[in-house]
């Protein structure tokens, strides 16, 4: 877990981007993600999780070897970040609730639209949110496995299964392409299919993938790393200020309350003294113990952790310290480096639990 360690910091380093998957309900987000982690969530692996937020940690090595086959690409693409830290948000709520102090938590964003059934409702919800907070985004098309007659090559790159289908195949597959198009354009996005986008500033890419066979899973995570790379580089250069966002709040048996944090930048340590939202008030206790599941694992399914001394950002964290039955999913969690800071934070969580309360009652 050489990527975890805080000693390798350089500056000017990236950390590891993080992207949102959202999308309408059955397009394939689960499967896709299960599909580039090997596992089965969407088949019921760790039965009713899926109603909450997940965060799974690819590191690099692992998005190289699925890109491997993308050749020529990887020639042109240097990979500089540690990896990629993918959060996948249920229900729309849990997107927008997922803040840290008025930014948005994601760097990009991957929204998944089903190519048999183009824009359905939660995809105009998503884009809706996702112009708010001016998330980038790519889309994912996906399901073209679902093509009368389509061919698969297991991992295969977008282009290179394309060329393999008959051209019977090709014209019903440019025939949905093209409906796809025409829906967003009346919608006012413009959006082209990745291998022809000259101009990502005026087009959205559109990743034609399948979560069955992993048809253009290379391509998707290729685009992800280029586009975080060349782009948002300002977005994911690594500083020391911290960044983290409490998502679940957990009884886990031999660790008790635990908390499971999304750390967008900075760097968490054993030891740590943390300021979090409580709903009878703010919460000061010490980090007994910080771990993370194994790397392309889900954080929210129960699995083996691995022990840190400190992490990075970007990380989906799980945090075991004493007194955090009460703390509120969703608030932002700080640490107090010097004791002189505590009543500082404590000040401003309690604020945060404020105008949380005020915007629910508001809502
Ligand atoms: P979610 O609600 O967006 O997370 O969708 P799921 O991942 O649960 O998938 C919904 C259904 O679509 C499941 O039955 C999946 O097996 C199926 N599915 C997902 N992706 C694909 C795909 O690429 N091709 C085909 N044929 N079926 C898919």
């Amino acid at each position: 877990m050489q990527a975890l360690c805080a000693a390798n910091t350089t500056a000017g380093q990236l950390r590891s981007p993080i992207c949102c998957i959202l999308g309408h309900v059955d397009t394939g987000k689960t499967k896709l993600l299960d599909k580039i982690r090997h596992t089965d969530v969407q088949g019921g692996e760790a039965g009713g999780i899926t109603q909450q937020i997940g965060a799974t940690f690819f590191p690099i090595a692992s998005i190289q070897e699925q890109t491997r086959k993308l050749r020529r690409a990887e020639e042109k693409v240097k990979y500089e970040i540690p990896g990629l830290l993918i959060i996948d948000t249920p229900g729309h709520e849990s997107f927008t609730n997922l803040r840290s102090r008025g930014s948005s938590l994601c760097n990009m964003a991957i929204l998944v639209v089903d190519l048999m059934h183009g824009i359905e409702a939660q995809t105009e919800e998503s884009m809706r949110l996702l112009a708010m907070r001016h998330t980038p985004f790519v889309i994912a098309l996906n399901k073209i496995d679902r093509i009368y007659g389509w061919k698969p090559s297991p991992w295969a790159p977008f282009s290179e299964t394309y060329a393999k289908q008959t051209d019977e195949v090709k014209t019903l597959f440019r025939a949905k392409y093209q409906e796809v198009v025409t829906s967003f354009a009346e919608k006012g996005y413009n959006v082209c299919i990745h291998t022809e986008n000259k101009d990502t500033n005026t087009f959205i890419s559109m990743v034609p993938t399948s979560a069955i066979t992993g048809e253009g899973i290379p391509d998707l995570l290729m685009y992800l790393i280029a586009m975080t790379q060349r782009t948002l580089r300002d977005d994911i250069s690594l500083i020391n200020e911290l960044t983290a966002t409490v998502l679940e709040v957990k009884v886990i048996q031999g660790l008790g309350t635990t908390v499971d944090v999304v750390l967008s930048n900075g760097i968490l340590r054993e030891g740590d003294t943390i300021v979090v939202c409580g709903l009878n008030g703010p919460i000061t206790t010490q980090i007994r113990a910080l771990l993370t599941p194994q790397p392309c694992r889900e954080l929210r399914v129960k699995s083996q952790y691995t022990q840190h001394r400190e992490i990075l950002a970007a990380m989906g964290v799980k945090i075991s310290a004493q007194g955090l039955e009460n703390a509120v999913a969703g608030s932002p969690l700080h640490v107090a480096y010097e004791p002189e800071e505590v009543e500082f934070l404590q000040e401003l969580v309690s604020q945060d639990l404020e105008s949380a309360m005020s915007n629910f009652e508001r809502a």
